[in-house]
């Protein structure tokens, strides 16, 4: 090892001391050491991608491809054991830094899952309230075909009654003992007459109307069983995915709140603050080739050096995260 260039060394201890963490927990050597390494180009490259890039591939496949080799709640346990029963008063800066540190990877996993099972709700809402639409469109549509359906049978009963009327004026013309009486009669019944041609004419159109408006609704109520059916295989594909993740997920959040109780209360809400403020939740990031491993602005180098001495909580100057070097992971 002492041929070994220095930036190489500074890779290689945390990996080191990752084996005897490894060793003490399980007889697993070698899945530790490629775990470590894998997860940290993990978290690099989620940094500079943006949290969603394609739909594609299905949820599940991505679930089961960032799934750890390595247990990682033997990990985060022999860490988080690692600070002993020392009063977090009494902490040294490096060992609040190192337990800030686990704090950040902790819930960069929990934000990894819920990441990963945030999309599907999102579509499940999504069809839920195209769901919700055309069932409303469906109702307004065939209220609006019953009005039709009204409208018609009213103008049908209006030309029945228009006849009768002209049937009985005619009889009435048998009657009349004047040209006078005549005439008016004919007018009564021209004007029923008239009346019984615009209402067929409105009838005509009132059922084209009622015809085109069937068919949209015909249309919208085989819409409607296509996105329930998806709605329930969205549901169902939730329900799995929640049930598979649960389990994970609640044991990193006891460990979450375990690292957080090592934290000091200003500090802690200074980490949350930032972690809030923060695009992709990252507070504590290390330094990677002299850059911020938040948002790569280089770092001076008295600042490397500081951040090196974990005597002080060195924040970044340009995005505010909380600097650590890789000493600090071990
Ligand atoms: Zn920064």
């Amino acid at each position: 090892m002492p041929a070994k260039k220095k930036t190489e060394d500074v890779d290689k201890k945390p990996a080191t001391s990752k084996k005897i963490a490894a060793k003490k927990a399980a007889p697993v050597k070698k899945p530790a050491t490629k775990t470590t390494k894998s997860t940290m180009a993990t978290a690099t490259t989620e940094k500079k991608a943006p949290k969603k890039t394609t739909r594609k591939p299905s949820t599940r496949a991505k679930l089961s491809a960032q799934k750890p080799e390595m247990p990682r709640e033997r990990r985060f346990e022999n860490k988080l054991n690692s600070f002993g029963g020392k009063k977090k008063t009494e902490f040294t800066t490096e060992e609040k830094l190192k337990a800030l540190y686990q704090l950040q990877l902790i819930q960069s996993e929990i934000d990894k899952i819920r990441i990963v099972r945030g999309e599907l709700p999102i579509e499940v809402n999504d069809l839920e309230d195209e769901v919700a639409g055309l069932e409303t469109r469906i109702q307004n549509l065939s209220d609006e075909a019953e009005e039709v359906n009204t409208l018609i049978n009213q103008k049908k009963q209006l030309i029945k009654d228009a006849k009768d009327g002209v049937k009985k004026y005619e009889e009435q013309q048998m009657q009349v003992k004047n040209n006078r009486e005549f005439e008016s009669l004919n007018k009564e019944i021209e004007y029923l007459q008239l009346e019984t041609q615009l209402a067929e004419k409105r009838i005509k159109e009132y059922t084209a109307d009622y015809a085109a408006k069937s068919e949209v609704l015909e249309t919208s109520k085989a819409a409607l069983e296509e996105r329930i059916k998806d709605l329930n295989t969205k549901k169902e594909e939730l329900e799995d995915i929640i049930a598979e993740t649960k389990k994970d997920e609640e044991q990193l959040l006891k460990f979450s709140d375990d690292a957080a109780g090592l934290i000091e209360e200003r500090l802690l809400a200074a980490y949350n603050r930032i972690r809030t403020n923060a695009r992709n939740g990252l507070a504590v990031v290390t330094v990677q080739r002299d850059a911020c491993g938040g948002c790569f602005n280089k770092i001076p180098p008295q600042r490397q050096i500081d951040i090196k001495q974990h005597k002080k909580v060195i924040v970044c100057e340009h995005c505010g995260r909380i600097l650590v070097d890789h000493e600090i992971e071990i």
